[in-house]
């Protein structure tokens, strides 16, 4: 059994090196092959050259570095393209996701799960605001979007069973939530609990900018309630104004016309203001329709790292998927 690790990495140089020989004395106790992919999501720091050096002493280690900042569900894309495992599991490379989790991990899956989320019973070491998002997005996953099953704390580290990986390929999607789109595929899913620990070196590279497009994304991936809604809304606005209208026609014609603008005023602008959030609703799913139609490829590797290459063969050419 061969069990393929991805991390995905963003200004990490410091924590690798540490992820690595923890990762290393988890797997011996194991009993099992593994292999590392370590995606550098194009970083600022010398994290690919920490990568290199540990590619260059591990054959079982493999770097890839993406061309632009991609994001780390991208990222983690491009590792599980690559993973050649009969299982792979996706952890962080900030040590947040503790490797002696993945004992329990690895224990589910020859249990029978193809699917073994590590969903974080306590979050050490995160401001109010990060909890609060995260609880707010969860309870959004869970009863908007109808992910019932949906871990209310959330995970971001678990394992695949190799028909999962290979099914996953099949999707070609974009703007997607690539956790909330494996709940969504199915499979015999499972978990186990961990606490997830404070980061050891640098910044979360989640801004909150990053987070809003990845909740818009995981409502507009998997459900057009927020058009539904806009559409019942808009009857619901469009009979009362009828009404209104006729209210408005049999006082005239009975003696006292109704006076004022202000109230017309009112009117205005509530409606003025429904329709400009409603065609903004339009717009979040019509331009994610048009970037899906463009078909631009999802990542660009820039240059890859391994011990083979080192090795003689020629490596670090680019390319595309
Ligand atoms: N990451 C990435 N690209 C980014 C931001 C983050 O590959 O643009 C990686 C990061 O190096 C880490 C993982 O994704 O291994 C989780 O990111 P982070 O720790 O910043 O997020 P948080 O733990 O705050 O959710
Ligand atoms: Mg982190």
């Amino acid at each position: 059994m061969l069990l393929t690790v991805v991390t995905p990495a963003y200004n990490e140089a410091e924590n690798l090196p540490i992820l690595y020989e923890r990762l290393r004395a988890v797997m011996q106790g194991l009993g099992l092959d593994w292999e590392w992919i370590i995606v550098d999501d194009h970083s600022a720091d010398d994290t690919f050259a920490v990568v290199a050096e540990i590619a260059r002493r591990d054959p079982r280690v493999r770097g890839i570095r993406l061309a632009r900042n991609s994001g780390s569900h991208t990222a983690v894309t491009c590792g599980l393209h690559q993973a050649r495992g009969d299982g792979a599991v996706v952890m962080a490379a900030d040590l947040q996701d503790p490797p002696e989790t993945l004992p329990e991990l690895v224990a589910q899956w020859r249990a029978g799960a193809q699917v073994v989320w590590a969903v974080r019973a306590r979050r050490e070491g995160e401001k109010l605001s990060t909890l609060a998002f995260a609880r707010l997005f969860y309870l959004l996953m869970r009863h908007v979007v109808g992910f019932r099953d949906m871990a209310a704390s959330g995970a971001d580290f678990f394992l695949l069973d190799r028909r999962v990986v290979d099914a996953f390929r099949q999707f070609r999607e974009r703007n997607i939530s690539l956790i909330a789109l494996i709940t969504w595929m199915g499979f015999r899913q499972a978990t186990v609990t961990y606490t997830k620990q404070a980061r050891l070196h640098g910044r979360s590279g989640w801004s909150l900018g990053k987070k809003l497009k990845l909740a818009v994304d995981s409502v507009t991936s998997f459900t057009y309630l927020p058009i539904r809604i806009m559409s019942c809304l808009g009857f619901a606005v469009a009979v009362g104004g009828f009404l209104y209208a006729g209210y408005v026609i049999i006082s005239a014609l009975t003696s006292r016309p109704l006076p004022g603008w202000s109230s017309l005023m009112a009117a205005v602008l509530v409606l003025g203001g429904i329709q400009m959030l409603m065609l903004g609703v339009l717009g979040e799913y019509l331009w994610r329709a048009l970037d899906e139609a463009r078909g631009r490829p999802r990542y660009l590797i820039e240059v890859t790292v391994s011990r083979a290459e080192l090795d003689g063969e020629q490596g670090g050419d680019s390319s595309t998927s």
